[in-house]
């Protein structure tokens, strides 16, 4: 059972909220966003024993508004209200009439289907893969993602987001017939005012991104090495396992500080996104400046369940790329 601590002394109200898991954990499958996770994470953080990995309630918050948009979603479909939304949005009754909300068996004639939060499993390598979609619409599967803007200014999630649909895919052949993906972001940090100064900001605060999907092959294929990975390394010492990667670390670019004076102080003359940026402008002073490369701050360890037993983690804090006092 997972513990945690409310060392902000958030109200009790706001604390059970933020202790209330809604995700239905079933026992003996692997998860599509399991397969996703870094070998290190998921083989250590099966090893972590309760008493240590005990976790602030503030650092869920983030999650649980992720689930409530996600219930919203489904309340507004499974229960009916999407009937008179769609009213409200000028949709004609006669296209109304013809959605069928997670039907089973053969459709209506011009039926348009539309399936919420199905939990399907497929055996494959001795495992049992197991996954639920947020929605699928007319064969198209989508994934709703509350998230900062961060992930689309970057495209850091891209290619998870390809494989978790794809894996969706691979679990329901038969009700996801599109080979796109739809994700639709939530924003979390939206604001109008960066619009004008960030490149690629997102111009809405929900925002829709389509992704092809892997082929049916090709995503099998990663299924089964990811299972063989996990084969390999779920009795391994922990200094064996491989290392988080920097895409698996979600590390942030780097820094690049430029001392004009031509010594490090506690303030940069400026700081540029790139090495031959800061050294254009050494190049400018005429060799006087000095320039520093910042290695890019890492965010996953800071809600990874393996965070107790991990040494990798002791070192990304000892070079300073994981900062927690900003988790
Ligand atoms: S704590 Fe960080 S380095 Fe260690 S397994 Fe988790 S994400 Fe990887």
């Amino acid at each position: 059972m997972q513990t945690y601590t409310n060392s902000s002394a958030v109200p009790l109200a706001v604390a059970v909220y933020l202790a209330t898991d809604h995700y239905d954990y079933i026992p003996n499958t692997i998860s599509a966003t399991a397969l996703l996770k870094p070998i290190r994470a998921r083989v250590l953080a099966s090893r972590v024993p309760a008493d240590m990995g005990m976790i602030d309630i503030m650092s869920m918050s983030k999650s649980r508004i992720g689930t409530s948009i996600h219930d919203g979603f489904e309340k507004a479909w499974v229960g009916g209200h999407y009937k008179e939304s769609m009213l409200k949005l000028g949709y004609p009754q006669s296209v109304i009439d013809r959605i069928v909300v997670n039907p089973e068996g053969p459709l209506p004639p011009k039926a348009i289907p539309v399936y919420l939060e199905k939990r399907s499993f497929r055996d494959h390598m001795g495992y049992r893969i197991g996954g639920k979609f947020d929605l699928v619409a007319e064969g198209r599967v989508a994934d709703v993602k509350s998230t900062g803007t961060y992930t689309w200014t970057n495209e850091t999630k891209t290619e998870d987001y390809q494989l978790q649909g794809s894996i969706y895919r691979w679990l329901n052949p038969e009700i996801i017939v599109d080979d796109l993906m739809a994700v639709y972001f939530f924003f979390t940090d939206w604001a109008a005012y960066r619009l004008k100064s960030e490149k690629n900001y997102p111009p809405q605060p929900v925002m829709q991104q389509l992704i092809p999907l892997l082929s049916l092959q090709d995503t099998e294929d990663f299924i089964s090495q990811r299972l063989q990975l996990f084969d390999q390394h779920k009795t391994s010492h922990e200094q064996d396992l491989p290392l988080c990667t920097d895409k698996e670390l979600w590390r942030k670019e780097a820094v690049y500080k430029y001392y004009k004076s031509g010594k490090i102080g506690p303030r940069s003359t400026k700081n540029f996104p790139t090495a031959r940026e800061a050294h254009e402008q050494l190049h400018k002073d005429k060799g006087v400046g000095i320039v520093v490369e910042v290695p890019g701050e890492v965010v996953a360890c800071k809600y990874c369940p393996a965070f107790p037993l991990c040494t990798q983690k002791d070192r990304l804090i000892a070079d300073g790329s994981l900062k927690l006092e900003t988790a």
